[in-house]
């Protein structure tokens, strides 16, 4: 059968969610020669290939200084830690995150303090983040979700009238900007991981500090290798948390062609755009936005199906091979790891609609360009096939 003839009922190849090896197979000569090389130098943690990588990142993001250590989540205790936050502490955040943005704050024993998100963008709602400073606040971390900065001028106004430091998780943001300027720099130290799924995306797990302060630098230096100042001298008890020469090697290649492949993501979002209007979807489905004066470098491309549909969509989607992810499905105030900070459901439901209602589809760079039509066309089906709550009740 050709597989130039697609239909809603006709099978058809499967699309994946994301797949690492198309972008491998253009680089495997080149991320092969760079490994052989460490390999043959047999020089493996940070070095000169960390070295480069550091400033090639703080070029990259206009920062002054780049700090590479061992995940984004060690970026962000480490931030933590350089500012000095611990015990009685409290850093403002975002309950509709990836789990470690809130684990880093109570893993140095300081009180996440949650703060509901603007339901069009899903970060942060500067407003709420005033109305929840207190004089035991020490910092700010706004999340760039899915690739789009946060609020970050109302932010940074925040800080200063109040004294605090901004932390930036710019985790899943490599790229994206706000007002010409890049993710990183928007606030006091900026973190970075380069898990293999992220934008720009390591053979493992790796991460980067950028900061514009020299003092801050050097603490972050000193932090990542146990606290050492030189010479088995330990002023304060660091990580061990390290970027490896052989992943540093890796993000070097792939660091040269991050732009092309954000301009393939972006490329792509525009053509889910087109198509929902073709396929009349627009009005039902929400889009994610892209305010004027940012740059969405969409490390996901993440849809809003209201009225109880989406898993219902997600499964019609699954069962007809198309690759659909719910990031997140659990908001992080009622994780029953989070309970001791005594939060109960319908404190914040902006994040909590946000994690009924949202659905990722397929955005990297290598998609092959007949896909996003594909997924529109499935999920124009799933839509239909997908009875509302509303609906449900009514036939009930
Ligand atoms: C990926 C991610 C992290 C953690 O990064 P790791 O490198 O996996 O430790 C933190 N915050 C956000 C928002 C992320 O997406």
């Amino acid at each position: 059968m050709s597989d130039q003839h697609y239909s809603a009922h006709a099978p058809h190849e499967p699309v994946p969610f994301i797949s690492l090896i198309a972008q491998h197979q253009t680089l495997a000569h080149e991320v092969t020669a760079a490994v052989g090389r460490v390999l043959a130098e047999q020089k493996f943690i940070l070095g000169e290939e960390v070295s480069q990588l550091e400033t090639q990142v703080a070029k990259y993001c206009d920062s002054r200084s780049a700090i590479g250590c061992a995940s984004g989540t060690d970026a962000l205790i480490l931030a933590l830690m350089a500012l000095g936050v611990g015990p009685g502490d409290e850093v403002i955040t975002s309950p509709f995150t990836f789990f470690a943005t809130a684990s880093s704050i109570c893993r140095l024993g300081a009180k996440p303090v949650f703060v509901d998100i603007d339901p069009k963008t899903f970060n942060i709602d500067p407003e709420a983040v005033e109305a929840a400073i207190t004089p035991s606040t020490k910092a700010i971390m706004p999340v760039h979700l899915f690739g789009l900065c946060a609020d970050m001028e109302r932010l940074w106004r925040i800080a200063v009238s109040h004294g605090v430091s901004i932390v930036e998780d710019a985790c899943q943001a490599i790229g994206a900007e706000y007002r010409g300027r890049r993710a990183g720099v928007l606030g006091t130290i900026g973190c970075f991981s380069f898990f293999p799924t992220k934008n720009l995306g390591g053979a493992g797990d790796g991460g980067m500090l950028t900061t514009d302060d020299a003092d801050l630098c050097k603490q972050l230096r000193c932090l990542r290798v146990h606290g050492d100042t030189g010479n088995y001298h330990h002023t304060e008890i660091g990580l061990n948390s390290r970027l490896d020469a052989i992943q540093a090697a890796v993000l070097r290649i792939k660091l040269k062609h991050l732009d092309q492949w954000t301009e393939a993501r972006r490329r792509n979002a525009q053509t889910y755009r087109e198509l929902f209007v073709a396929y009349s979807l627009n009005d039902e489905i929400a889009l994610p936005l892209e305010p004027r004066e940012y740059k969405h470098v969409y490390n996901q491309f993440t849809v809003r199906i209201p009225g109880g549909r989406r898993d219902g969509v997600q499964q019609r989607l699954r069962a007809n091979h198309i690759g659909a992810m719910v990031y997140y499905p659990i908001p992080l105030h009622v994780q029953p790891c989070f309970e001791h900070l005594g939060h109960r459901v319908g404190e914040f439901p902006e994040a909590e609609a946000a994690s009924r209602e949202v659905l990722s589809l397929p955005v990297y760079p290598e998609m092959p360009a007949h896909h996003p039509e594909l997924v529109v066309r499935q999920l124009k089906a799933a839509f239909g096939q997908t009875r509302s709550q509303g609906d449900a009740r009514r036939a009930a």
